[in-house]
This record gives C-alpha cells, sequence and structure tokens, in this order.
C-alpha cells in the first residue's frame, strides 16, 4: 500500500468518528452532565462520570474563548423577551443531584466564575441514587443544606421528578403527581421558586401530553436528552442537550460546542 492510500484511509476513519466537516451552528450549548470525579472501580455507567481534570479543561476552554455562561433561568428569561442569547453562550447542567456537583465541579466553576444548573431527583435528597440498575455504583446524593448553600452561591436547582420515573411509562396522573410532588419539595428545601425541569431519560419531552403537563405544572422550561443546540424559535419545554461523556476528548467537547455534535 502507498504511503497516500494509507494517508486516505486515516483521513476517512477520521472523518467517520469526528464530524468536523459539519458547519459550526449557532444557538446556546446547553452541556449536560452527570457525575464529576473518578468513576468507582467496576462501575457499569462509568461514561457518566467526567474526570475534575477533563471538566476542568473544557470550563478553561469556553473561559478562554469568551463564553458566556448563564443558567437555564437567564436563558429562558432571554427567549421570553423575544431575544437570542450571544452566539457564544452555555449553560452547564448536571442531572440527578450528585454529591460530587458539589465537591468536584463547583470549585472548578467558582474559579472561572461560572453558574450552573443542578436537576435534584427531590426523593433522593440527602440519600443515594437509588432508581439505578445494571451495574451502576450507589453515589451519594445532595443534602437539603447542601442545595441551599449551592442555591446561595448562584447555581440553580431545578427538579427532575421525584423518583427519577421515565414520564412516558406511567400514568397521566402519577407524572402529574412527580412534577408537583417534586417542585414543592424543593422549593420548600430552598424557599424560592423552582422553574426548570429535565426529564429523566428524556422521556416524554417529545410527548406533546406530557410536554403540556410540565407547563401546567408551573415550570417555565425544560431540557430534554436529544443532542444538539436549541434554534431560535424552539419550544421552551423540550430544549436539547449536549450529553458531555467521560470518554470524550476535547475534539469532541469542541464539536459538541461548536456544531451540536462530534459523533454521528
Ligand atoms: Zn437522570
Amino acid at each position: 500500500m502507498t504511503a497516500a492510500v494509507l494517508v486516505l484511509l486515516a483521513a476517512a476513519a477520521f472523518s467517520a468518528r469526528w464530524n468536523w466537516w459539519r458547519p459550526v451552528s449557532r444557538g446556546p450549548a446547553i452541556l449536560m452532565y452527570h457525575k464529576v470525579g473518578d468513576p468507582p472501580p467496576g462501575d457499569r455507567l462509568s461514561k457518566l462520570w467526567v474526570r475534575t481534570a477533563d471538566f476542568r479543561r473544557q470550563m478553561d476552554w469556553l473561559k478562554k474563548r469568551g463564553y458566556a455562561v448563564m443558567t437555564l433561568r437567564d436563558l429562558a428569561a432571554v427567549y421570553g423577551r423575544g431575544q437570542e442569547p450571544p452566539e457564544r453562550s452555555a449553560v452547564i447542567t448536571f442531572d440527578d443531584g450528585y454529591r460530587n456537583n458539589l465537591t468536584e465541579a463547583l470549585p472548578v466553576l467558582a474559579g472561572f466564575g461560572f453558574p450552573c444548573v443542578v436537576f435534584m431527583v427531590s426523593e433522593a435528597v440527602g440519600g443515594e441514587n437509588f432508581w439505578r440498575g445494571g451495574g451502576e455504583a450507589g453515589t451519594e446524593m445532595l443534602s437539603a443544606e447542601e442545595l441551599r448553600s449551592l442555591a446561595a452561591k448562584g447555581v440553580e436547582i431545578g427538579s427532575h421528578t421525584m423518583r427519577h420515573r421515565n414520564l412516558a411509562r406511567i400514568a397521566g396522573g402519577e407524572a402529574r403527581e412527580e412534577l408537583a410532588g417534586s417542585k414543592a419539595r424543593l422549593e420548600e428545601v430552598l424557599g424560592a421558586p423552582v422553574t426548570s425541569f429535565a426529564y429523566p431519560y428524556g422521556g416524554g419531552a417529545f410527548d406533546d401530553g406530557i410536554r403540556d403537563l410540565v407547563k401546567k405544572a408551573g415550570y417555565t422550561c425544560a431540557v430534554s436528552v436529544k443532542q444538539g443546540k436549541p434554534r431560535p424559535g424552539d419550544d421552551l419545554f423540550r430544549l436539547k442537550r449536549i450529553l458531555v461523556r467521560g470518554d470524550d476528548n476535547m475534539l469532541d467537547f469542541v464539536l459538541n460546542v461548536t456544531r451540536g455534535k462530534s459523533r454521528f
């Protein structure tokens, strides 16, 4: 095989893995994280752990490129005024409410002056990720006091239901209870309104009935797990996000933030 053929093959393999050729897309990058730190040995969902050093590199990249980082509440307010957020803008979200968001991620975020959003499973406050299955390690969740201390530091606390249930797989009455109950419980803990929601497993975000239940429960915006960046005029109750995986490298991160996705 000639060198030219080898180069072509390498280029084809690279382009099949990273879609660098996709055009840069507008819209805020709403990043979705779960756990920050080192995955416990044997955790079969280690992709949901982003190491602290990687997280710091990612935040550093956003800072150096002048990204405006805001909460979802702020983003919803910008859209509510019929405006667009700055071209380079991002929202940093954490699903479930792990204690490592406070111990690992917050010191990094504070160093860059970035706010974030934590979507808390209300019945897991002060407990563990009790809904886990299939080899995922038990992980400590934030306590009521820790949630209050995060909120006092400018972190937005949103709801992720009461029991981490997939709203698309339960009856309407139960979904209503999950939406209202978690909102009421978190508001009681915080003494402040909870206005953002994240669908567990993304379930129901694209079901009009469930989306309407979220709105009727009093939330002002909600995020899905559909990969991509919101476009002008998108529904505020099914905003797309970008999953940051533990095995992503910096090229993945940059392509995700600028193009909405890094992989096929
Ligand atoms: Zn979740």
